[in-house]
Order: structure tokens, then sequence, then C-alpha cells
């Protein structure tokens, strides 16, 4: 049994709803999670606000201790982490490597944080006065993460938050939720004094426990798009501070004079990895001018040589999808799609993977002549699903870009430095690759989407991480005495 993390210990609080949880290569369930209830998020939130007390008077060089050490425990427990991620998630071991080693970056950014936190001094801004500022933790922040980056995505939040000097609860997927346990005994390991890192398991009653919770400062959500703009508008409402990260459609722009084998092995890598189950996976190839045949056939030849298989196996390039329920989804998308007037260039469906017959595995599929108005373009399927569009100029693809809803990430492939200009600065998109198919930002650099794929002011990590996670004071002060102009007068007050 899955058990929630509060206080320091793991404890099954007063839940007693449970969940499944499969191996999805085999389709077999292999655990239980307790789902919480508000009590058991009325808990975290009482350890962690207890735990802040102290927590926020350690000095930077204690905490920056913390989170050294902590790094060097992640480091060392790399290849296990990876394991617990792959046999939940499904994705495979080296996929799983890579977003243990995307997550140690933020933590490796977080060990920065005195020189992150440090304000500013003005001497002598008026005559014998000087004004300076700082940053002061917020109390008790929550994070709420999606199933595909179970460990990632937690940890674009909570080394910040706590480097910051906040606690921390953070409520993971319930569909893969057993690094966080693992991430948390680490945590402890490392010297954090219980209650500032607590986790609670559930499903939509812990969240809604959390977002009503009068003690919790802040909430970071990180997940599809419609949970993101409910958690914005609820948590906003409550007065918290939000950052709410949603879903995408992210499009690869290929122009003519792109180097079309390596456009195509990039397409295929960033559609099929991880099964299509990234938020800045490519989903949609938009082929501008002649080069759309061409493309499309280079692409179904990646596609066809993709190795579907467990995670566990190394000769594993792509794992299967989270649930029976999104295979089923990601199915019935391909389907509306060929129904729609797509052309089918490569079908995964019904693909079989021998010894794991009941693995929830979709093959990679291209769809080639797909059109904005389709299902399967207008929905993000997050699945091993390529489609592909065309678009007479890139200004045309451009625009094509604009009208979508989302603006997570894009990509474009072009030997050209003036469309590349002109195309990073036309697109209402967050985060964007030339030449570079999935443009996660390094952790000194914050990532966040634009329109329906990021709710809130902030992007997530990186220098937006520290300013969500403090809030500033500036002290302007004098000290009577021999420079200090010190007569009172009722004018506003102006520098001298
Ligand atoms: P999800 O929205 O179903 O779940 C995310 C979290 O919300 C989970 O912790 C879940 O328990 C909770 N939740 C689910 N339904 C809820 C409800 N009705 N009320 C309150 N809480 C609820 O997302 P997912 O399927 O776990 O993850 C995939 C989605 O996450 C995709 O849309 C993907 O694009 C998105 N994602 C976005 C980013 C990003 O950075 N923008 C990163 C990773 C994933």
């Amino acid at each position: 049994m899955i058990e929630h993390w509060i206080g320091g210990r793991f404890t099954a609080g007063v839940s007693t709803r449970r969940a499944p949880v499969y191996q999805p290569a085999t389709g077999q369930q292999q655990h239980e999670v307790l789902l919480g209830e508000p009590d058991d998020v009325d808990a975290a939130v009482t350890a962690a606000a207890a735990a802040f007390e102290g927590w926020r008077e350690e000095s930077l060089s204690r905490r920056t201790k913390v989170l050294f050490a902590f790094r060097e425990l992640v480091n060392a427990r790399a290849g296990r982490l990876a394991e617990i991620v792959s046999d939940e998630h499904g994705k495979v071991l080296s996929d799983a490597a890579g977003e243990i080693q995307r997550g140690l970056e933020v933590i490796e950014y977080a060990c920065g944080i005195p020189s992150l936190v440090a304000g500013s001094y003005s001497h002598q801004a008026s005559a014998g006065v000087d004004v300076f500022d700082f940053r002061e933790p917020l109390g008790v922040c929550a994070g709420i993460t999606p199933f595909n980056f179970p460990a990632m995505v937690p940890m674009w939040m909570h080394p910040i938050a706590i480097a910051c000097g906040n606690t921390f609860v953070l409520k993971p997927s319930e569909r893969d939720p057993s690094v966080s346990g693992f991430v948390a005994e680490l945590w402890r390991e490392a010297g954090l004094p219980d209650g500032v890192f607590n986790v609670v398991h559930g499903d939509r009653v812990a969240v809604d426990a959390i977002l009503a919770h009068p003690g919790i400062a802040a909430v970071s959500f990180v997940g599809s798009t419609p949970i993101a703009r409910y958690i914005h508008q609820q948590a906003s409402a409550t007065g918290k501070r939000v950052q709410a990260l949603g879903g995408a459609k992210n499009h690869a722009v290929v122009l003519p004079d792109a180097d079309l084998d390596f456009a195509a092995d990039h397409l295929s890598a960033s559609a099929f990895g991880s099964a299509g189950q990234r938020c800045m996976a490519i989903s949609a190839a938009v082929a501008v001018g002649g080069a759309a045949d061409e493309l499309v056939d280079r692409v179904s030849r990646k596609a066809g040589e993709v190795v579907v298989g467990p995670g566990r196996d190394p000769a594993s390039e792509m794992g299967p999808v989270i649930t029976p329920a999104a295979k089923e989804r990601i199915e019935n998308l391909i389907a509306a799609g060929e129904r729609q007037g797509a052309t089918l260039a490569v079908d995964g469906r019904g693909l079989k993977v021998p010894g794991y017959e009941n693995g929830f595995f979709v093959g990679p599929t291209v769809l080639d002549r797909v059109g904005a108005g389709m299902d399967v373009y207008r929905e993000e399927v997050f699945g091993p699903v390529l489609s592909v569009l065309r678009a007479p100029t890139v200004d045309d693809a451009i625009e094509m870009i604009n009208s979508n809803p989302y603006g997570n990430g894009t990509a474009l492939f072009t030997g050209s430095g003036a469309a590349a200009r002109r195309f990073q600065r036309g697109v209402h998109v967050g985060m964007i690759g030339i030449n570079v198919p999935i443009p996660v930002p390094m952790a000194y650099h914050s990532f966040g989407g634009w329109k329906d794929s990021l709710f809130g002011q902030s992007h997530i990590y990186g220098p937006e991480g520290v300013a969500f996670y403090t809030r500033a004071k500036v002290v302007t002060q004098r000290w009577p005495g021999e420079d200090a102009l010190t007569e009172a007068s009722l004018h506003f007050p102006t520098a001298r």
C-alpha cells in the first residue's frame, strides 16, 4: 500500500479509499495507493505550518547544505529512481534516467539559493538614507502534478520552494505515485527537518481540499488544460498565489531549406519518445512548400523502425501508454482522423508486443494531410501520433500556430537565420526551438507556455520560480545623526 508522507513518516492518515497502480507494460496491477481525504491534507498542512517556523529561520548556509546533500543523494540513487518511474509510468529506462537528470538540474540550480535570493542595496539614495530589498518565503506551498513526469515535474517545484525557506505539500499523480515517497525519504536523509516536505496522495478530493485550505499560501499545478483552468480559478478565489501549467499542441514547422533527414530524425524522436506523453512532444508537423511528401516518407520510415516494448528491456525505445483508457482514447482519435479525411501513413493501432499482450501499447502513428478542423488536431492526443499538415509559406505556418488555443512549445527546422528570427518573433508560444524539437529550457531559464498552456503570471523553475516562491520587502532607512536630514514635512517625500 502506498501511503502518504506527513511530518517525516509514512502514514495512512484517515484515508480508506484506494486506487490501483498498474504496470502499463504488463497491464497488471502492481500496487494500491491511498486516496487522501480533507483531514489528510489538513494534517500535512499542519505539519508543514509547524515546520515553517523553524525552516524559514534557518540560515542560507544551512539550507544550502541540505540542498547539496539532497543533490548528492538524488544523483547517487538516480538509477533506482528511474526504475521506479519506469515501472509505474511505462517509459523506457533511458528516458526515465533523462527525467531524473532534468530534475537534478533544478536541484543544482536551487543549490545556488544564496545568490538567487540576494537583494540589492542603494547606498545614500537620499541624504543619509539607504534603500535595500530582500525576499522572504511565502509559507506552506502546495504542488499538484501530472503522471507523465512523476519525478521531474515535482522537482520543478519543491527544491526551489524549500530552498527559498517555504515548506511543501505535494499531491502527485495517483497513477504513478511511488517515486514521491522515495524522494521524501531522500529529503529526510539529506537532513531536511520533518514536516518541511510532505506528500498526500489522492484524487480530486485531495486537490479540492488543497485549494480550499486557508493555511496554503501558493499552489503550483502542472497537468491538463481543463484542470489547470479550474485550479487557477479556485486558488485565485481563495487568495492564493497560483501558477497552473496546462496542456499543449506543439507544432514543428519544416521549411524547404531544412535538412530533411535531420528534421525527420528529430521529429520522430520527439513525437514518439515516451510514447508521445510529454507536454513538449511535437504532435503536429507543418511542412512548408514542396517538401511535404518527402518528409512524410522519411518520418514514416523512422516510425516503422521504433522498437516498442517494456521499459525495463534495454532494447526498447518506446514503452506503453499509461492506462487502457488512454490507449482507447488515442486509438479513437486516430480513427477519427482517418474518418475525417486524413491519410494514415503509419497505423500503430492494435499493436501486440510478444510476451506483453495485455500491455497498454500503441505503436508510432503518422497521419498525413491533417486539417485544422479534425479532432486529432484540435485535441491534445498525448500519445505517439504525429499529424502532418501543410502550409504554403512560413507566415501561413505562423498563423496556424497562433490560431491554436495552446502555446506551450514549437520548433522550426530551417537553415535560414532570417526565417528563424521571423518565426521566433511571430509565434504566440512560450518556448521555441530552432532546429531543436523539444525546447525544454535549462534549469536556469524558466519554463512556461502562453495562452491555454499556462494560467497565472509566473513560469515555473529558474528565476521566475524563485520569484513565485518568495515575496519582496523594500526597506528605506535612516539613522538620525550627522548626515541624515531629519526634519519632517507634510509634502510627499522626495529624495534630497
Ligand atoms: P491531469 O490534469 O489529469 O492530472 C494532473 C493532476 O490533477 C493530478 O495530480 C490529478 O490527480 C489531478 N486531477 C485530475 N483530475 C482532477 C479534477 N477533476 N479535479 C482536481 N484535480 C484533478 O493530467 P495528467 O493526465 O496526469 O497529465 C497529462 C497532462 O499534463 C497533459 O495535458 C500534459 O500536456 C500536461 N502537462 C503539462 C506540462 C506543462 O509543463 N505545461 C507538463 C507535463 C504535463
